[in-house]
């Protein structure tokens, strides 16, 4: 068997730094044999400057939106984010999927080895089936409209059946509590049992200013649209709990951006979790600092019980698919947040949401998880010329 031998000047091995800073053994297919002091490797060792970690898990992500990079406008808040989008994102499919394929080889290069992908509709299977990323699919059931909810849930159980029929790790989720009706949520919860979910929590103030009083840009939003709100009656509690008890059977739950999230919230949730779930918390703090120019308050976050993970959005909101960016960004926010509990946030964190542990996330032995080689830290922080790219 051809051995590969890795040793760099630090390796961090998905949960730690190894002290002892071993030489990773790899097959050449990139299965991990064994992690050994450097006196029993044996010849042939590879050295690099730079650390050593397994492959990045990118938890949310929306691939189709690739072709939309630097034409959305920054800072504008949520509501006019989201109609841009949607007037925008009607392009050909080719230059869609060329789109894609681009931004997918910047994720593979920089180190990226698995992505919870969010699809509205069936542009990236292609795309996906031509790369190496695994992907978990989420497909988006949207739909604030009671009367729009039988079709909106039919056309997305066609994607969702065609993405599984590929063999892709697929589920069927809500876009956000503000744009899923109840009628909707009946329609769709059935298909959370057991399985990996994922929606967009928090992301506005004025997503809790709706729930809690019916007010605010999501009220002016469904006016301007044209949807008759008067159905609605708000439930007089914040976003999460609205919505939360839906995920009830749910056996892997991701939360993404939370950039309004608060200690009642969390204290909601560490009551209502079953033993069983899973709570992710994803950070894409570029992508919130692009939209609302905030970001989250990961110090009350990473404190909490709940599992850390990073995601970049899409390129509609970022300017690169790149998760040292993202972790360069929370670093120069929150200093506090040591490189060890960022790279195990992006790793097997990630891996763990998105139920891919069983071979990314870590170097431990029979997995398969990628090696990322990052280069130019200094004194154990990433700085403005770190970067990373994928070895094995
Ligand atoms: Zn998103």
């Amino acid at each position: 068997m051809e051995y590969v031998k890795l040793k760099a000047g630090a390796l961090f091995d998905g949960v730690r730094f190894r002290e002892e800073n071993p030489v990773l053994i790899a097959d050449s297919r990139g299965v991990i044999l064994d992690l050994v002091p450097e006196s029993e490797a044996g010849e042939g060792v590879q050295k690099y400057p730079g650390i050593l970690a397994p492959g990045f898990v990118n938890a949310h992500c929306h691939l189709e939106l690739s072709h939309l990079k630097g034409l959305i406008e920054e800072k504008t808040g949520l509501v006019d984010f989201v109609c841009s989008v949607v007037a925008t994102r009607h392009f050909e499919p080719e230059k869609i999927r060329e789109a894609m394929t681009d931004a997918q080889h910047q994720m593979e290069a920089s180190g990226i080895v698995a992505v919870g992908d969010i699809c509205n509709n069936l542009l990236s299977q292609s795309v996906k089936s031509e790369g190496t990323i695994r992907y978990h699919n989420f497909v988006e059931v949207s739909g604030w409209n009671p009367a729009v909810a039988g079709m909106r849930f039919d056309k997305s159980r066609e994607f969702y059946e065609t993405f599984k029929n590929q063999g892709f790790s697929t589920s069927m989720v809500p876009h956000a509590p503000y744009s899923v009706s109840r009628e909707l949520w009946g329609k769709i919860a059935p298909y959370f049992s057991q399985s990996v979910v994922s929606i967009h929590n928090q992301e506005t103030p004025d997503e809790d200013a709706f729930f809690l009083q019916g007010t605010g840009s999501l009220a002016n939003l469904y006016e301007k649209m044209g949807i008759d709100n008067s159905f609605f009656t708000p439930p007089g509690v914040s976003s999460l709990p609205s919505y939360f008890p839906y995920f009830s059977r749910a056996a892997s739950i991701i939360l993404v951006h939370n950039t309004f999230m608060g200690a009642p919230d969390l204290a909601y949730l560490e009551q209502t979790v079953e033993k069983d779930q899973r709570v992710s918390l994803c950070v894409c703090m570029r992508a919130n600092l692009y939209i609302e120019d905030r970001v989250p308050d990961l110090d009350l976050l990473s404190r909490s019980p709940f599992n850390m993970v990073v995601g970049t959005d899409s390129l509609s909101s970022n300017y690169e698919l790149d998760i040292l960016a993202e972790l360069k960004t929370i670093q120069a926010h929150f200093p506090q947040i040591s490189l060890e509990k960022l790279l195990g946030w992006a790793t097997l964190n990630g891996a763990r949401a998105l139920q891919m542990e069983g071979g990314l996330g870590s170097f431990e032995r029979g997995k398969r998880p990628g090696v990322v080689l990052i280069e130019n830290t200094e004194e154990g922080r990433l700085t403005s010329r770190s970067v990373s790219k994928k070895i094995l």
